[in-house]
């Protein structure tokens, strides 16, 4: 029996809401506090006014004076599974070729595609703990996780099957979302057809059938799938009972965020190309945007999103790492929120909400996870940090005390 926990005296408690369906807001309690039972949280608000039975219990407190205490981060788009890294292709882009020249050339997800077909499910397993254990060390307490490097049937159900016992095995919480059209694998490069056919009617079934998938995503680009094919693949997916997000508008501007919009997709995520037609769209259908600034950084690009005109036309903007082995290493939110202020001109407060409730919301978790109130689970990060603006400010530095994942208090 876990005792009941209090966390007091913190001298700022953020609190993001969900504001009528807009971006959303962020409130502070000064010389704030939580009561933790559980895993769940049962009161918030100032030290002073803590009701005195809970603190007559057997309970643990922490004095967080001069900490700053805020809910976990929810990443909500991530490929954690994966075997063999690709330094080699940093090294070639560091030499001036470009990630889509690699792709071409046979490297990038199909290189991934390759090692990871050849890793048995406990390899891939063994090799995940460590960057579960370092989201956890940022302050992420809830992933999104992709698959999309086996693109066939056993390689698929394979990193699946991986996401689902890591969720049981690790503390931190893991949303699974099937992603078999993230590209041609290399034995389909001259029937395209047949893939997309095998991922239509036999991969989306089974995955639904054995419920080893939320989401359905689909690589909506120029020299991956097209328009036209995301669709097919995502009516398929809600066919079957799953929900669906798209990756669109990565590198070059299409109609396929619009496209998944009208479909009654959950998230578009990438959107650095996307036209004010497809923002108006997101709005129109109530489709949340996930920015992935990181992936724009990492591959030194320099065409981001235009957060601005979506936060502005009150669009609840999300934000994620995109980590995977080749387009993003990233995986501290805390590092993101800093790419965001600097790149995409969100301002700290705005990033603290868009990487807990609006991801949240991205993930349909919003009234399990993403904010510090009454009911929803305990995935509390105590911050050595004066104030709000210090985490992105404090870029490539993280300065945090403690994790608390579903009311257990971990030690990072
Ligand atoms: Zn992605």
């Amino acid at each position: 029996m876990k005792n009941p926990l209090i966390i007091k005296h913190a001298q700022k408690l953020l609190c993001p809401t969900d504001f009528h369906g807009g971006f959303g807001q962020l409130d502070i309690i000064e010389d704030g506090a939580v009561v933790c039972r559980k895993d769940i949280i049962v009161w918030v608000g100032k030290t002073s006014d803590i009701p005195p039975d809970y603190e007559n219990e057997n309970c643990q407190v922490i004095n967080a004076s001069n900490k700053l205490v805020a809910p976990g981060f929810v990443d909500c788009h991530t490929h954690p599974i994966f075997s063999g890294t690709r330094e080699h292709e940093f090294v070639m882009r560091c030499q001036g070729k470009s990630y889509r020249e690699i792709a071409e050339a046979g490297g990038g997800i199909r290189y991934s595609v390759r090692m990871l077909r050849t890793a048995s499910e406990e390899e891939l397993l063994i090799d995940a703990i460590p960057r579960l254990n370092r989201f956890l060390s940022t302050g992420t307490t809830t992933i999104e996780a992709k698959s999309g490097y086996g693109l066939s049937i056993d390689n698929e159900i394979k990193m699946l099957r991986v996401i689902r016992k890591l969720n049981e095995i690790h503390p931190i919480d893991i949303v699974p979302t099937f992603l078999g059209a993230h590209e041609l694998p290399d034995e389909y490069r001259d029937r395209r057809r047949d893939y997309i056919d095998l991922v239509i009617h036999e991969m989306i079934p089974m995955v639904a059938e054995e419920k080893l998938a939320v989401f359905c995503d689909v690589f909506c680009e120029d020299h991956v799938f097209t328009v036209n094919e995301s669709e097919e693949i995502l009516q398929a997916a809600l066919n079957a009972g799953l929900k669906i997000k798209i990756h669109a508008d990565q590198l070059t501007s299409s109609h396929g965020a619009a496209m998944a919009a009208s479909l009654g997709a959950v998230s578009a995520d990438h959107l650095d190309y996307s036209d004010s037609n497809t923002v108006e769209q997101l709005k129109q259908h109530g489709v949340i945007p996930v920015l992935l600034p990181g992936a724009v950084f990492f591959l030194g690009l320099s065409h981001y999103a235009n957060a601005r005109s979506m936060i502005d036309s009150q669009l609840p903007v999300a934000i994620a790492t995109d980590f995977n082995p080749g387009s993003c290493t990233i995986q501290s939110m805390p590092l993101i929120a800093s790419i965001s202020c600097i790149y995409m001109h969100m301002t700290p407060t705005e990033t603290w909400i868009a990487s807990t409730i609006n991801a949240a919301k991205s993930v349909c978790l919003e009234q399990k996870i993403g904010s510090l109130s009454v009911n929803k689970q305990a995935d509390i990060i105590i911050w050595d940090i004066p104030n709000e603006n210090f985490m992105p400010y404090s870029f490539g530095n993280t300065s945090i005390d403690n994790v608390v994942k579903n009311g257990d208090l971990l030690k990072t």
